[in-house]
């Protein structure tokens, strides 16, 4: 597997494996990898002949720094996950080479990032749409896979690349989820025993017939901090804090 950790070097790759025909899906992730990821990098290779995947975890979308500084990191295991899967290359870039700019350019997208996500993490989904741009730039994916875990995330991406006619195709790929129902998410390794039981309560509840209401009063009655909760286009979206750690979900209603 190669591991590339320069923008150029990594485009120059991109860019012959087009040049030889082959359809590149490329896998973005924050790595500490789990069967989440490794479901898109099986999706990936099922339908292109070369799969890129990356590992950044971009310091842009963390509006709160404590987060940031506690993201799991777990590149040794990462690499060997990513070897068993066959990846053909994984992109290990710095924030230096990926900011270079002084982050003087960035993606905005004016409408909908205040909503869910957006309303306790402003500048959040600004962060996403411009390291996705640039990784984007760099892998030349034919196609990106992307979980519908994060599902506002997936359909900002989506609407981005239409808007900046970005010639990729946008997979959405469904959320992987423990025996309990819990979304597999690199953040449950900051559980504790009690916060897992908590959390696969939450993942429970949010797909139980309830009104908003009512699962507000199951989750506080559990000492589970609501972060949001919300009912739109058909679907129930969730935040939640356990142990410190924020977790979030979606189901279709
Ligand atoms: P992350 O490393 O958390 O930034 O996630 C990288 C990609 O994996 C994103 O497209 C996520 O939506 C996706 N992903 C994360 N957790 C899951 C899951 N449980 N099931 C499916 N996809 C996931």
């Amino acid at each position: 597997m190669l591991q590339i950790s320069l923008p150029h070097e990594l485009q120059t790759y991109a860019l012959q494996q087009r040049r030889e025909k082959r359809t590149i899906g490329f896998v973005p992730t924050m790595g500490a990898l789990h069967e989440g990821h490794l479901s898109l990098f099986r999706t990936a290779q099922s339908s292109c002949d070369v799969v890129i995947a990356s590992i950044f975890v971009n310091p842009t979308q963390f509006n709160n720094p404590e987060d940031f500084k506690k993201y799991p990191n777990t590149l040794s295991a990462d690499l060997e996950l990513l070897k068993k899967e066959k990846v053909e290359a994984v992109f290990l870039p710095t924030a230096e080479v990926m900011y270079s700019d002084n982050k003087r350019f960035s993606v905005h997208e004016s409408t909908h990032h205040l909503d869910l996500c957006g309303k306790t993490r402003p500048g959040h989904f600004d962060g996403v749409l411009t390291v996705v741009l640039k990784l984007v730039q760099i892998t030349q994916p034919t196609k990106i896979f992307m979980g519908e875990k994060d599902y506002q995330q997936l359909q900002l991406v989506r609407e981005m690349v239409s808007a900046f006619f970005i010639p990729t195709e946008v997979i959405g790929c469904p959320t992987v989820r423990d025996p309990y129902g819990l979304a597999l998410s690199s953040r449950n390794a900051r559980l504790t025993q009690e916060g897992l039981l908590k959390a696969r309560l939450f993942a429970e509840t949010l797909k139980a017939p309830l009104t908003l209401e009512a699962l507000a009063q199951t989750l506080e009655k559990n000492n589970i901090k609501i972060d949001y909760l919300e009912d739109k286009s058909k679907r129930r979206f969730a935040a939640v804090f356990i142990d410190d750690v924020r977790l979030i979900d979606n189901v279709p209603l």
